[in-house]
């Protein structure tokens, strides 16, 4: 290798060293499920983002072993050439029947398909309006589409608006944010996005990808929790590897927004479909998602038990309305050291650190999924109350 090239990847390691933000690579042997063996040791994993156990759920296995038969394994090529099987086409259609939207794209990543949507609204010219806490593919979505950013205060409508009164008066306007932020759990006022963007013709793009499959009566997300229509959150964004236990993604629209996207987004045309028997697990998981009204009572009753947990323990967290519970700490090297504490004692809860969340806002980030047993629940919080007393400064 070129002696620069070396000199260059070594500094740059370094500099991450240095900084405390080295990060480890855990290897996972078996299925993605609570009890589970990571680096050889057994333990019961706390920060998946499987909310509704469909990850390693028979039903949902059984549909890709069953597709992989009839579809066997390469997608071969783009969407547009000839990737596109009837698997794919018939997962559009029950993810926009499941969303209540007029059509569903599917997309071989969350990632891409936010750079797919923001690069085909909005360009050099138009303002795009985004909650300072919005996820890493968002932000960078913004960036490369060219368009202006304002950054409004995390979850605060009264800001937006100054920004919005204040934005130049040319151009479209979109404004974007997270439907339930990754890093927090908090779930975004939609509403008051909804009326503001009437107000200012500004479209509304909501990320959902921890939304879907929690929230909601049907798991139709935070749209749904909040009884917003096609009207209110024209631009819909979902994730299918988190609550939907799989992998990829969709926007769900307009008929005119999905045409748009399938003759003009780079990310979508340049790009090999997802394997057909991913889309036809999704099938199953969507199905299941949908009617699994039982798994989210239990998951809301564990939600509530962390929480109650936490407050006995005097940690603040956000409200009990995701699964998504952090527990701020503050200093980064004491989240680091409580979350070791953690693992030594058989539970796998990542400490969040800077520049992932603002400085001083060092988390645990603990997961809930409803394959968790509240038995674990209750072991973790006792792990806890001995990982904060063990550890210096707490
Ligand atoms: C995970 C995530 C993404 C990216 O989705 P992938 O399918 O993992 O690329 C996008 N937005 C949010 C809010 C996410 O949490």
């Amino acid at each position: 290798m070129s002696d620069s090239l070396q000199r260059f990847l070594h500094k740059r390691l370094e500099t991450v060293r240095e900084a405390g933000l080295w990060r480890r690579l855990r290897t996972l042997d078996g299925p993605q499920k609570p009890e589970q063996i990571i680096d050889g040791q057994r333990v019961v994993a706390f920060c998946s983002n499987d909310y509704l156990g469909l990850a390693a759920d028979p039903a949902v296995s059984a549909a890709a072993r069953e597709a992989l038969d009839a579809y066997a394994t390469g997608a071969g090529a783009a969407h547009l050439i000839n990737g596109h099987t009837r698997a794919h086409a018939e997962l559009e259609q029950a993810l926009a029947r499941f969303t209540g939207r007029e059509r569903a794209l599917v997309f071989s990543t969350g990632y891409m398909a936010n750079l797919a949507l923001v690069q085909t609204l909005v360009g050099r010219h138009d303002t795009v309006f985004e909650d300072r806490w919005n996820h890493a593919s968002l932000i960078d979505a913004v960036r490369l589409s060219g368009a202006r950013s304002q950054r409004y205060r995390h979850a605060d409508p009264e800001h937006l608006r100054q920004r919005l009164e204040r934005a130049p008066a040319n151009g479209h306007r979109l404004i974007v944010t997270d439907g339930v932020f990754s890093m927090d759990g908090d779930i975004a006022p939609l509403p008051q996005l909804a009326a503001l963007a009437r107000e200012f013709d500004a479209w509304l793009m909501v990320d959902d990808a921890h939304g879907f499959t929690v929230l909601g009566e049907t798991g139709g997300g935070s749209c749904q929790h909040f009884g917003l229509d096609a009207g209110d959150v024209p631009i819909l964004m979902g994730t299918l590897g988190k609550g939907f236990g799989t992998a990829g993604a969709f926007v769900a629209g307009s008929e005119a927004l999905i045409e748009t996207l399938i003759q003009t987004a780079r990310p979508y045309i340049y790009t090999t479909a997802m394997p057909a028997a991913l889309a036809a697990a999704t099938l199953a998981s969507v199905r299941i998602a949908e009617a699994a009204g039982d798994r989210r009572d239990h998951l809301r009753a564990l939600i509530r038990r962390l929480g109650a947990g936490l407050d006995a323990l005097g940690l603040p967290h956000p409200p009990p309305d995701t699964p998504i519970q952090p527990v701020i700490l503050g200093d980064a090297a004491r989240a680091t050291a409580i979350a070791e504490r953690l693992r030594q004692a058989g539970f796998l809860v990542p400490a969040i650190r800077p520049p992932t969340v603002p400085e001083g806002q060092a988390r645990l980030r603990i997961t809930l999924s409803a394959v968790h047993s509240e038995a674990q629940v209750n072991a973790l919080l006792n792990a806890l109350e001995r990982a904060l007393h063990a550890s210096p400064g707490g």
